[in-house]
């Protein structure tokens, strides 16, 4: 159980990250759910994990922008406390092939998905550190493994997350705080829509798309004391696509 732990979501208005959000409630834990411009579907979010019983709050914030996600952390810590679990969720897809990308097309999705994460790991480590007692969950991809034709700025930032994982991991393992990374294949939502028939989504193993549910189990399992010993790990979650 979470309760009375301080858990922060980001790009939690919708798919994995709600699912993660409406988990970590589940259990107990206070959440603040993070998102992009999507006001109405957070605080929808908020709703439904009050209900709960637990403390939610929504914070409207762009993970790439270093200054405003000192300014949100520092809101958290005032509205909810102290945090206890970073689970970094916030990305976007920006596919084309490498010849002809867009320099703003590799930029903007490593701006997000990667430097968001470090931002948010920069502004709450000292919290975390100073509780002596943490869990940062990094949400990479299959891609960040394998290399997917068509993401080269999506893949690279995936596997920058593995890396970000690894050295934070290593670097906060003596404060007791725990860093790991959860690699997912085709799950349900925004970002997969249309895809299911995909000749991808065909080659999975056990020939069906995940569910954000299933990504936000095993997020709930990484932050839970009964995982203190996994740090630094990627978990797969893809069916096997990725065997
Ligand atoms: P999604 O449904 O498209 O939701 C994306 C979330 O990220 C939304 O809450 C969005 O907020 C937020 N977001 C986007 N840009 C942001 C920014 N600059 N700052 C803060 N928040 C931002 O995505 P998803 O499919 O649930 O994916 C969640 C994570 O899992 C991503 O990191 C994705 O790369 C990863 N993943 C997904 C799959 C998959 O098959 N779906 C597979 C592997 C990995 P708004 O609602 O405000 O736009």
């Amino acid at each position: 159980m979470l309760n009375g732990k301080i858990a922060v979501v980001t790009g939690a208005s919708r798919g994995i990250g709600k699912a993660i959000a409406l988990k970590l409630a589940s259990l107990g834990a206070d959440v603040a759910v993070i998102c992009a411009s999507n006001k109405d579907k957070a605080e929808a979010v908020v709703l439904e994990a009050r209900a709960y019983g637990v403390r939610a709050e929504a914070f409207l914030c762009d993970v790439s922008d270093f200054n405003a996600v000192g300014d949100t952390v520092k809101a958290i810590k005032e509205q909810l406390g102290p945090v206890d679990i970073l689970v970094n969720n916030a990305g976007i897809t920006r596919d084309g092939l490498v010849m002809s990308m867009k320099e703003e097309a590799f930029d903007s999705v490593i701006d997000i998905n990667l430097k968001g994460a470090f931002n948010m790991i920069r502004h709450c480590t000292p919290m975390l550190i100073k509780k002596r007692c943490g869990k940062i969950v990094n949400i990479s991809s299959i891609s960040g493994i394998m290399g997917n034709a068509g993401q080269a700025n999506y893949s690279a930032s995936k596997a920058g997350i593995i890396g970000l994982t690894k050295a934070v991991a290593r670097e906060l393992a003596g404060r007791n705080v725990c860093c790991n990374a959860i690699a997912p294949g085709f799950i349900e939502t925004d970002m997969t829509q249309g895809m299911e028939d995909s000749a991808f989504a065909q080659q999975i193993p056990l020939k069906r798309m995940g569910k954000a549910e299933e990504v936000a189990e095993l997020a709930a399992f990484l932050v839970q004391d009964i995982s203190g010993y996994i740090t630094g790990e990627v978990i797969r979650i893809d069916g096997g696509l990725a065997i």
